[in-house]
């Protein structure tokens, strides 16, 4: 079998590289290869079903690793010119989730699949399903690609085919390991949008409960980065969005990272001591608990009890000194988890780490293999929650797709 171009990968930036590619030398013949059965399986799943394709803000706070991720997104269409104007997608932002999502209108992520489908279709893309590539050899200038069904010849070879990162949807970082044993340069990987783990004793009794508050990573007492939100607790580990936000950080600090949470961040210390102080005399006669009850859930409540005041729930509301209400509410105001691990891969959303900087030029191609291209997550390159991590799959896509294209009509080898 011969192409052209062969993209490996049919997930979003494989999408965005085949038709990249295609519109920039609509002569060349575009193939995608895509191990799975369908081509797209993830992105159906992303935002929920609802697909949280970019975001109104974007910025390098927002985007982790060796790779400048913004000089390429500048260097792109912006997601109003991808799918409003090109693929047809009327989108809308801010109505989900993070804030400044872009989402479909129809809140459909198949109304984004069903419109690269066409355009794909309508620019002469073809498709290869159940081809998984196992082998990639330069040769007579171009690379030949084996897979179970024999093997394909390009001229230019673009690598799509993502991390790590929820393996259940092809990604088990396979084509990583093939890079790094052809001699590309792979940054440490960790898990990213995902969950932080920590010790289970810790959260003893927390499972389930979720707080809006405001949550830090620090490690050897420097705060590293701060995000608010809904946190989430479970057995063991920690999760809500601000927490996705922070796991990338377990890549640089894994076994120094400690969480510090505020539970009332909207309160002082001050105004929390007032209120406890208050609500003590008013609920005279009751439980400890009862002094918490009213702010926390149950579980909350009695875990704060326990654990800062080492008291039972059971106990006279009276015995609670003001000294006890000042310790409750800088427990409350800075609660310490420390980092115990990451979250397993098929609860991650992304791949932290990947082939890094030094091993590709400004064209998104590898420096050591002329002709072969990199794009979307298998690049060191980890967005945050919020449409970070598709926006970088269409930029970097778009980019390494229609630079492969340029170096066919340019005559390159
Ligand atoms: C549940 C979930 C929800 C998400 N929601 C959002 C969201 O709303 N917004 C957002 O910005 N990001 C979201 N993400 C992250 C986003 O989906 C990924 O960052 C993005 O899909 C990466 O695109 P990609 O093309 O690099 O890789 P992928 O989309 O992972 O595609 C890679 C493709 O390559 C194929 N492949 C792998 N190896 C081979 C091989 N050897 N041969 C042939 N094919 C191969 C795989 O089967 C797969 O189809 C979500 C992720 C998950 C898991």
């Amino acid at each position: 079998m011969k192409a052209d171009i062969v993209v490996i990968g049919g997930g979003a930036s494989g999408f965005a590289a085949a038709m990249a590619a295609k519109e920039t030398a609509p002569a060349a013949s575009v193939l995608i290869a895509e191990r799975l059965p369908r081509t797209g399986k993830k992105l159906i799943a992303t935002g929920n079903g609802k697909c949280n394709l970019s975001n109104m803000s974007l910025g390098s706070r927002n985007f982790h690793g060796s790779i400048d991720a913004m000089e390429i997104i500048g260097k792109t269409p912006d997601w109003h010119e991808l799918f409003t104007d090109k693929l047809g997608v009327a989108c809308a932002t801010g109505s989900e989730g993070r804030e400044g999502g872009v989402y479909p209108r129809s809140n459909s992520s198949t109304t984004v699949l069903n419109a690269i489908r066409l355009r794909l279709a309508a620019l002469g893309v073809t498709e290869l399903c159940e081809c998984e590539i196992t082998d990639i050899k330069p040769s007579n200038g171009g690379f030949t690609l084996t897979y179970s069904g024999g093997q394909i010849d390009c001229r230019r070879v673009i690598i799509a085919a993502g991390g790590y990162a929820a393996p259940s949807f092809g990604t088990d970082g396979g084509m990583l390991r093939i890079l790094k044993s052809m001699g590309l340069k792979s940054e440490k990987i960790c898990p990213a949008v995902a969950p932080l783990r920590v010790s289970p004793d810790r959260v003893k009794g927390l499972k389930g409960v979720r707080i809006k508050g405001e949550i830090a990573a620090f490690s050897g007492g420097r705060e590293l980065r701060r995000e608010k939100g809904e946190i989430q607790f479970n057995e063991n580990n920690i999760s809500g969005i601000c927490v996705f936000n922070l796991a990338y950080l377990f890549q640089q600090y894994e076994g120094r990272l400690t969480l510090r949470a505020d539970l009332a961040p909207d309160m002082t210390e001050d105004e929390l001591a007032a209120y406890f102080r208050r609500l003590r005399s008013d609920r005279r006669g009751s439980t400890v608990e009862e002094l918490l009850s009213g702010f926390f859930v149950k579980n909350l409540a009695v875990w704060l009890i326990k654990n800062v005041l080492g008291r039972s729930p059971a106990e006279p509301i009276e015995s609670v000194s003001d000294h006890d209400i000042a310790r409750l509410c800088s427990s409350i105001k800075a609660v310490d988890f420390e980092v115990t691990g990451c979250s397993p891969w098929q609860n991650a959303q992304s791949t932290m780490g990947g082939i890094s900087a030094d091993s590709v030029n400004d064209r998104l191609e590898a420096s050591k293999y002329s002709g072969m291209y990199l794009c979307g997550e298998i690049l060191d390159v980890a967005g945050d929650c919020g449409g970070y991590n598709l926006q970088w799959a269409w930029s970097s896509g778009t980019w390494a797709g229609k630079n492969a294209a340029l170096s066919l009509k340019g005559g390159r080898k």
